[in-house]
């Protein structure tokens, strides 16, 4: 099978994750237990999925002009992702999130630093590489009006655009049209559709809106029908990043020419063994780990 290539545009970041008995409250100083660096943000965690699946994966996004940069750049490579297009912005800081594990939930600051210069014009100016490529994914870590133009830009280059809506906001009805497939989680698609019933707006995007639904795999109207395509059982152990993998997946099979029913199983396979490892590129599987299970 011919290895598809695929742009990811997106945010790239450092998690600074520290682990604490207890939170501390305003004024205050506590210690915690434990911290540790992990490379984050939806882009970058869609691209290295997609490599481990065996795409062959550009990013276009940027870093700071600091260590995280240098560290996330040495990642990418690490996992296969092409840097060409990941280029520094001067006098500007890498994304960071910063998060404090305590009294068992987390609580999170997210700086997007860097991830805000990727924008229409910095895409635009790939415009004769993205031309080459099977698939764009793209997500909403970067600002607005880079997934509009891309949008754009992908529908005029006649390449097509899987777009997962994360995080949550609105998006206009102009857009949705312009791209090829939608992934929206089920608080993503309650904000994107409300007030409309989900299967009214699956409905109406046969074989373009993927409404994923955890364990219970991802729902999506086939022309004639509505269809859940179930997950695969396992013992979660971690499910950040579940979303990542899943899209990563769906998006190299689909390049890979996969069809349709086979691309959202290949995906669920490769999300629900994501969550048998912890973080987000931690549980991140390869093709051959994908493909034994679904023997
Ligand atoms: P997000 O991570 O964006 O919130 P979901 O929770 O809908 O998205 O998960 C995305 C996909 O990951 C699901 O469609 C499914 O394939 C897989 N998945 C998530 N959680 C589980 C689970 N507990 N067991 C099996 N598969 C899961």
């Amino acid at each position: 099978m011919k290895k598809p290539k695929i742009a990811v545009i997106g945010s790239s970041s450092m998690d600074l994750v520290v682990t604490s008995k207890r939170r501390p409250g305003a004024g205050e100083t506590v210690l915690g237990e434990s911290f540790e660096t992990v490379p984050g943000g939806k882009g970058a965690n869609q691209a290295v999925a997609a490599a481990r699946l065996g795409a062959d994966v550009y990013m276009i996004g940027r870093v700071g002009e600091d260590a995280y940069g240098v560290d996330i750049l040495s990642n990418f490579k690490s996992n296969g992702v092409h840097t060409d297009y990941v280029e520094p912005v001067t006098h500007e800081k890498s994304g960071t999130a910063h998060i404090i594990l305590a009294e068992g939930d987390n609580s999170i600051v997210v700086v997007k630093g860097a991830n805000d210069h990727v924008t229409p014009e910095y895409v635009k100016d790939k415009r004769d590489f993205i031309k080459t490529c099977d698939l764009v994914m793209i997500q909403q870590e970067v600002p607005e009006v880079t997934v509009t133009e891309t949008a754009r830009l992908c529908q005029e280059l006649g390449v097509p655009l899987l777009l997962n809506p994360a995080p949550a906001r609105e998006i206009p009805d102009r857009v949705v049209e312009q791209v090829s497939y939608l992934t929206p989680n089920e608080h993503e698609a309650a904000l994107l559709f409300q007030g409309e019933e989900l299967a009214k707006a699956l409905k109406k995007y046969p074989n373009k809106l993927f409404i994923t639904e955890g364990a219970a795999g991802v729902r999506y109207f086939d022309g004639k029908e509505e269809v859940l395509v179930p997950s695969y059982p396992v013992k979660p152990i971690d499910t950040t990043g579940a979303g990542d993998t899943f899209n990563a997946a769906f998006g190299t099979a689909i390049a890979e020419g996969m069809d349709l029913k086979d691309s959202l199983r290949f995906a669920n396979r490769a999300a629900s063994l994501s969550v048998t490892g912890f973080g987000a590129q931690g549980g991140m599987p390869t093709r051959k780990e994908v493909e034994g299970g679904l023997l």
